[in-house]
């Protein structure tokens, strides 16, 4: 009888060599750890303001984050929930909390009540901090009532921006006056466990609703390392960078490729409450922004935003796209624009804490990265493509299900031990959902997910790979592509458009810029012209909330 014989597996992993990773620490000591070499540096810089805390300063205040946070009754595996824009005191609370052995979860503050309020009660928080602006989310029904501090079933609110002495404030504790009187003596010496969590962010909700993610002390610095530690860094960031951190802090991309990132390697880290245009450029020139992490619609926003050329964005070095697709034609067109920027991508999702693979062009002693790739698999790790259907590891340059396996990835679902079991398996490996390749070069390409893939007749359609030709048109402002039902094909690719200023382009000449370019079967059969594209606030096409209009017209 022949013996059973292991299906091989096709493991593709960094071209840079494994590092060592203190994952010993804990998060707040890893990301510090070099702090007292620069006291002086500037750490944190409020955009809206100019307010500058140097790495002395931002340390100190964490402390007495952490003190304040400890009065009002916060302890070692507490969750405290951020409602927060990017600001300072989203910061100082992170690490406050992390020094007491508390987790964060953070929130978009644009959420309605109901939203905020599922993961707050996924996440078991007693405590919020937000802007005075969004305390009246809180007073909603769900939630149980505002009572100051330390009350027993009640929920502590902190505002950033306030006191008790507006309406919207009552009962609530000002951060900055807690803050001032708070000690740094005061925090507890707390044994942290490299598998105690650190932070519980929340998936984007792009694919249906979204999922609380546990990630741990333990996992975080192993994914900061993989980005910016070692002789050779990946993305390499060192005291006097400044980081553009306009996108919000609670997305795992910016958290983590961003703010920790850089707080590791002793850059400064220019925090913007919000996008807008004008403030970003004006920041940027202002403050010489030198490593900018961006997504695919601030891509587009910027490709195609002739105010450009009144700003000095010459300090640029590095354009670190990710969170999404993007086309080879937008980067060029944003290229022209910022000429001696490196300009590349990193792929990551939250579950996998986050960063599966990054632009090697970005490295101390970079390599060059393939236009459109997502970079290499990052180090410590070990990434293996799967066919979908068959769970057979697949070689080089053949797209299938990408997974990843390594110490950064998540501890878990939040509460979901059945999804967390879906999605690694009994080998620790992340099933990411996610088609993609790897070719000769170690360049890893993502495809589409698997659940976005158009299925017409046999063949499967990309929608994103179609985005990406609609959006190199002048006369196209913005594009999305997604299936609608057919008789014969199943499915076919139908596109919504928005016509740039000025354009009024036909629904055939679409059509035929697309076919020209493509196989048969990825041509389009409709075009649906529309004033906007729905996005996630993190930077993706909510194509679900597209496919659900189709599907209403079609009942309707
Ligand atoms: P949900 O899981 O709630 O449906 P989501 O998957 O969009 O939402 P995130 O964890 O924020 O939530 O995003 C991870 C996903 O983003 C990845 O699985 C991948 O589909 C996509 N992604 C991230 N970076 C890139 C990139 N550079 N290129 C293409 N896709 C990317
Ligand atoms: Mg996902």
């Amino acid at each position: 009888v022949a013996a059973a014989v292991a299906p091989e597996v096709t493991v593709f992993r960094s071209k840079l060599p494994d590092i060592e990773i203190p994952s010993h620490l804990p998060l707040h000591e890893y990301c510090f750890a070099r702090a007292s070499e620069h006291p002086d540096a500037p750490c944190l810089i409020a955009a809206a303001t100019g307010t500058t805390y140097t790495y002395a300063e931002t340390r100190l205040l964490c402390r007495k984050a952490a003190a304040s946070l400890r009065g009002l009754g916060v302890r070692q595996g507490d969750r405290v929930m951020l409602l927060l824009h990017n600001c300072v005191e989203f910061v100082l609370a992170f690490f406050g909390a992390s020094l007491l052995g508390a987790v964060t979860t953070a929130a978009n503050p644009f959420c309605t009540p109901q939203e905020i309020h599922k993961q707050f009660s996924a996440s078991g928080a007693r405590l919020v901090v937000t802007h005075s602006a969004y305390v009246d989310k809180l007073r909603h029904d769900a939630f149980p009532r505002i009572g100051g501090a330390g009350g027993d079933a009640a929920l502590t609110v902190v505002t950033v921006d306030g006191g008790d002495t507006t309406p919207e404030d009552e009962g609530c504790v000002a951060f900055w006056e807690m803050v001032a009187s708070a000690d740094e003596a005061d925090v507890p010496e707390v044994s942290i466990s490299p598998e105690d969590p650190v932070a519980l962010p929340f998936s984007s909700g792009t694919t249906g609703l979204p999922k609380g993610v546990v990630l741990t002390h333990g996992g975080q610095v192993a994914g900061v390392a993989q980005q910016v530690d070692g002789e050779n860094p990946n993305l390499h960031m060192r005291e006097g960078d400044v980081a553009l951190c306009v996108l919000p802090l609670f997305h795992i991309f910016s958290l983590n490729s961003v703010l920790l990132c850089a707080l590791r390697a002793g850059a400064a880290v220019m925090l913007m409450p919000r996008f807008e245009m004008g403030a970003m450029l004006e920041g940027i020139q202002r403050w010489r922004v030198t490593v900018a992490a961006v997504v695919p619609p601030l891509v587009l926003a910027l490709a195609k935003n002739a105010a450009l050329e009144d700003y000095d964005l010459s300090s640029i070095r590095i354009v670190l796209s990710g969170a999404a697709p993007l086309g080879k034609d937008l980067v060029d067109a944003l290229r022209a624009r910022v000429p001696q920027a490196i300009f590349g991508q990193g792929y990551g999702m939250t579950e996998a804490g986050p960063v599966l693979s990054m632009c090697p062009a970005f490295a101390k002693e970079p390599s060059p990265a393939k236009p459109g790739s997502c970079g290499t698999v990052v180090r410590n790790a070990e990434l293996k493509v799967v066919d979908p259907d068959t769970g057979l590891s697949l070689g080089r340059n053949l797209p299938g299900e990408i997974c990843i396996r390594g110490p950064q990835i998540m501890k878990g679902y939040l509460n979901d031990p059945e999804a967390t079991a879906r999605t690694i398996d009994a080998d620790g490996w992340l099933h990411t959902g996610d088609i993609g390749y790897v070719d000769d070069d170690e360049d890893v390409f993502i495809v589409d997910r698997v659940k976005e893939l158009i299925k017409f007749k046999g063949f499967q359609v990309p929608p994103a790979e179609l985005e990406a030709l609609l959006l190199a048109h002048p006369s196209i402002a913005d594009a999305a592509v997604v299936p609608q039902k057919d008789d014969a094909a199943g499915e076919v690719p139908v596109a919504f458009v928005v016509r740039a200023a000025d354009s009024d382009i036909a629904e055939d000449a679409i059509k035929d810029f697309v076919s020209k370019q493509v196989v048969f079967y990825k041509r389009l059969h409709k075009v649906y012209f529309t004033h906007s594209i729905p996005k996630s606030a993190s930077g993706k096409i909510l194509r679900r909330e597209l496919r659900a209009k189709l599907a209403a017209a079609a009942t309707a």
